[in-house]
């Protein structure tokens, strides 16, 4: 996810979501699931002093109830693509196809951030189980579209950082998730993980300055904005996409590949809508998305909608 991104979800109205019957408890919960997460909990002990990321506990990067709590948000990974308005859509006017690992909140949102901006790759543990959780989840409609197109591998590709936030930090996080996994050989048979995408920098010479957005802002306060309802959303979306047009390129030719794309969090769809348009540049048929966490997912819309029909 973009920073831009983080600003945008936090104007936007919530949206009630289909809840997707994906689930992967079989997987998470099965042998490899359940080692994993023993491995985790000792490689967090290791990583001490610190505090934990969620809740400030003391001596690990996140604490045994917080990394439970996490696991159990991740546990049934759900398709998030009808409320990002800036996702591309096809011929019947649909959203490309979104799963995500959980709702970007609690112990999710904050290990995401901590492992995102403060180096705290010792998440990797916990963030890289989610992710693989959700792509396996993804796996068998992804396997559609390339059984469609007659592609024999299915790449995972994950959304480039800007190489400049990519020498601050040291690494680029959603790479490094995926190489987590690689690693560990988590990735569905058949799918591999090609990190084709780049930016082009700098951004600054594409997007509207500071002062331009401004000006652009007021004229439409002005003019009056219009009443808030599909035709709005659409317009958000458009503008978000535009934001970003132009950014990513991809270094391979991918004619003959199904790809899905990979990323930390889903908020209006803009990056994935980018990273679609470059890899569709490039010859590729692109299935859908994969991310971490969602800022509008179905999970917490369904509790709402339980209490009102209990109580
Ligand atoms: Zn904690």
């Amino acid at each position: 996810m973009d920073d831009r991104d983080e600003k945008a979800r936090e104007n936007r109205p919530g949206t009630v979501l289909r809840r997707s019957a994906t689930a992967v408890d079989g997987w998470v919960l099965g042998r490899s699931g359940r080692s994993l997460a023993a491995a985790a909990g000792e490689f967090l002990g290791l990583v001490a002093p610190t505090e934990c990321v969620a809740c400030g506990g003391q001596d690990s990067v996140l604490c045994p109830s917080c990394a439970a709590r996490l696991r159990h948000s991740t546990v049934r990974p759900a398709r998030v693509e009808d409320a990002a308005e800036a996702l591309p859509l096809d011929a019947f006017d649909r959203p490309l196809p979104v799963v995500a690992a959980g709702p970007y909140a609690g112990e999710l949102s904050a290990s995401l951030l901590a492992y995102k901006n403060r180096q705290r790759t010792g998440l990797l543990s916990v963030l890289g189980p989610a992710l693989a959780g959700a792509v396996h989840a993804f796996a068998p409609e992804a396997q559609r579209a390339a059984a469609w197109a007659g592609s024999r591998t299915i790449l995972l590709v994950p959304v480039p950082s800007r190489s400049s936030a990519s020498v601050r930090r040291g690494y680029a996080p959603v790479q490094e998730l995926l190489r987590w996994m690689r690693r560990r050989r988590l990735e569905p048979p058949g799918f591999g993980v090609a990190s084709v995408l780049r930016t082009a920098e700098p951004w600054t010479h594409v997007l509207p300055s500071a002062p331009v957005v401004a000006v652009l802002e007021a004229a439409r306060a002005r003019l009056g904005a219009g009443p808030e309802g599909a035709g709005a959303q659409k317009g958000r979306g458009r503008r978000a996409r535009a934001a970003v047009r132009g950014t990513m390129r991809s270094q391979a030719d991918l004619r003959g590949c199904t790809c899905v794309i990979v990323d930390d969090v889903l908020t209006t769809g803009s990056t994935v809508a980018e990273a679609h348009r470059a890899l569709a540049a490039a010859g590729a048929v692109v299935a859908g998305a994969v991310v971490v966490a969602a800022t509008h997912d179905p999970r917490g819309s369904e509790m709402t909608v339980n209490r009102i029909n209990g109580g």
